[in-house]
Order: C-alpha cells, then structure tokens, then sequence
C-alpha cells in the first residue's frame, strides 16, 4: 500500500490503481506469456491497446473529428522544434506569451527555426505575478502561430483563458505539459495542443500532440521525419517504432480518468486539492504564495516559508512524515507541491496539516 504522498513535479505520481495493474499484468500481459514492452507494435494486441487509448483519450477531452491525436517521442520540449517545422516557414512569425521557465524555453527553441516575438510577458504587481490580458499585448504583425503554457509548471501560473487570434486565422498553440486531463476543455480554441506524458498522463519520453488537420502538410522538408504531422499522422503515429509502454501506461491513465468520472469529475477534486493548500498558505504570514489568484495553479502551488532558514527543517520533517519531493525548483526556491490528477485529496490535506502543525511548532 501507499505509505508516502509524492508530490513530484515530474516524472510525478501515477494513479495507485494503474501502477497496480501495470504490475499484475508486467510479465504475462493478455495471458500471452509476455510483457506488453516484448510484442510487435504492428501486432493485433498492441495495435488494440493503442486504438483504445486514443478513442479514450478523444472521449475525455470530446476531441473533434476534424483533430489529430498523435502519439510521438522526445516529450514536451520535443514539440518546441516540431510546432515550427511543421507550420512555418523560416520568414514567418512566432507570437509567444511569457510566463515562466516553459513558455521562455518555447520561444527560444522557436528562434532557431523562424522569427519569434514576445507579446507581453508575466510581471509583479504588488508583489503578486499576473498575466497581461490580451488587450494590454503589444502586436505589431500576424504571427504564423501564436504560443503559450496553459500551466508554468516551476512557477505555478495557470491560465485559465485562452488567446484568440483577432482575424480568426492565427494558430492557438498550447503546451499542456502540466495541466492536459486535468479539466474540461474546448479543443476547438486551440490549433495545437501538445503535452509530455510525465505530469498527467503516464511515463516520461512520450508527447501527445493533438493538431487541426488543416494544419498538417506544412512540414518543412528538412524536417526529421519522426517529428513530421503528416507522416506520424498517416501512419497513426508509427512511422517508427512509438514508446509502446508508454503509450500501453497512458490508455491506463485515461480508463482510470473514466472510472473517476471524467474531467469535470477531476476538474472538481483538483479544484478542491489546490484550495486545501492556498487556505492554509494565506491563513497567517507564515507561509506565502506570490501568484495573483487568478492565475495561482491548481496542479503546481508553490510557496515559501517566511523564515527561510526553516526550509531545510521543514522537508527534512515532511519526508519523515511521507511528505515528499517538496523542494521548489532550483531557478526559483522554497516550496512546490505539485498535485495533478493521480495525488488524491487525502495527499492534499495531509500536507496542510502537516503545514499548520509546523506553524505551530516553530511560528
Ligand atoms: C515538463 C514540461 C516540459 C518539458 O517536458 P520534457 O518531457 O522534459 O521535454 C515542457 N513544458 C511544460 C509546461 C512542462 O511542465
């Protein structure tokens, strides 16, 4: 049984109950005396598993007909090179917005295949980390596409709208890296959508990208031919051999996403997860969080201690009490607990506790 709470930032949790299964069925999977990892992936059995995990993924997010899942290698930032080659030309435009360690990686890689810009970046107001609204974006020309991270997974800024193009033809791309599953969308906003497994949907190594079929066809020719839309998507993602385990681990996740009643199911538990927290970092000067509340995130909240030298003792004390991977990121210190879709409420809350016990203690 699970005796720790994990609140990793990624490769994070996975679900109990799928990391269960996985392991009952590792090395005599469908009774065929296998591992899923050892059979052909042009097989009947594993082509099975990877039709039921995209029509189960295409059923939790309601995925248009008119939408390509694909199912690639290299993660998420694997998708910062394949956006542009795949639907610019090196003297086009890519718009970025910039909150945080993820969206600034996105623009970078994006200037060594077309022009980029950024059209407003995350600032502090007061003290507090906002997002400029569209309205206050400076724009000087039609981008190709337009960039953005629904979720700054080290700086725990979420974004909960989405950009529209003013002319109705500029390409909405997402990287849901940290927040793919773990609510309702409308994939219809968006032209691309891409996210690495690691944080809500299975192993590290493996990207979902789910692109509009008008966008496909684009691909530049010096394109490698793993990252190209068009022929990932013409061999429903295995023009070469795909992460099979990987893609197998992730058609778990999404039946137990089903089994928990789907995203607005989720959306709700998260939800509640991430208040359980925020509650107890705003109860006193104890501990802080230097997100504006609209954009704090529900799947990475961060915080520090107000004494600082306490850091050290309070993970040292959190571990021993199965609290653990608490340690914020290296670029920005104190505290994140990351807390997707696989960390139940109980994790949540046995962290607050734990948080107002040490207040207590040392406050
Ligand atoms: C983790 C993460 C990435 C990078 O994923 P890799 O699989 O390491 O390439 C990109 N974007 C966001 C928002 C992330 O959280």
């Amino acid at each position: 049984m699970q005796n720790i709470f994990n609140f990793s930032a990624g490769p994070a949790m996975l679900p109990q109950e799928v990391m269960q299964q996985a392991q009952e069925e590792l090395i005599n999977w469908q009774g065929l005396g296998t591992s899923v990892m050892e059979v052909s992936h042009r097989g009947k059995p594993f082509i099975e598993v990877a039709e039921q995990a995209e029509a189960d993924l295409r059923e939790l997010l309601q995925i248009p007909a008119n939408y390509t899942v694909l199912f690639m290698h290299g993660g998420g930032r694997a998708q910062f090179s394949a956006v542009p080659l795949n639907i610019t030309k090196s003297s086009d435009l890519s718009q970025h917005l910039v909150t945080g360690q993820w969206s600034v990686g996105a623009e970078e890689e994006a200037q060594k295949f077309c022009r980029s810009s950024i059209v407003a970046k995350s600032k502090e107001i007061e003290g507090k980390m906002y997002v400029p609204k569209q309205d206050e974006w400076s724009i000087a020309e039609e981008p190709g596409y337009f960039h953005y991270c629904t979720n700054e997974t080290v700086d725990g800024i979420e974004i909960d709208w989405v950009p529209k193009s003013q002319s109705g033809k500029v390409p909405i791309v997402a990287d849901m890296s940290s927040n793919i599953l773990s609510k309702p969308l409308n994939i219809e906003d968006f032209g691309i959508i891409y996210a690495g497994a690691q944080k809500n949907i299975g192993p590290s190594g493996l990207s979902v990208v789910i692109v509009r079929n008008d966008l496909i066809g684009f691909a530049r020719k010096d394109t490698p031919a793993i990252f190209n839309y068009q022929l990932q998507a013409a061999s429903g993602s295995m023009y070469n051999t795909p992460p099979t385990f990987s893609w197998y681990l992730a058609g778990l996740v999404f039946k137990w996403l089903k089994a928990q009643g789907g995203l607005t199911e989720i959306a709700r538990v998260n939800q509640q997860k991430s208040q359980v927290l925020y509650k107890q970092i705003d109860a006193t000067g104890f501990y802080s969080n230097n997100v504006h509340n609209e954009y704090r995130s529900k799947m990475n909240v961060t915080f520090k201690l107000s004494d600082e030298s306490l850091n050290e003792v309070f993970l040292k004390q959190a571990e021993s009490n199965g609290l653990v991977a608490l340690k914020g990121h290296r670029a920005v210190g104190g505290m994140r607990a990351s807390i997707y879709n696989a960390m139940p409420l109980a994790g949540a809350q046995a962290l607050a506790d734990f948080m107002k016990e040490f207040e207590r203690k040392n406050g």
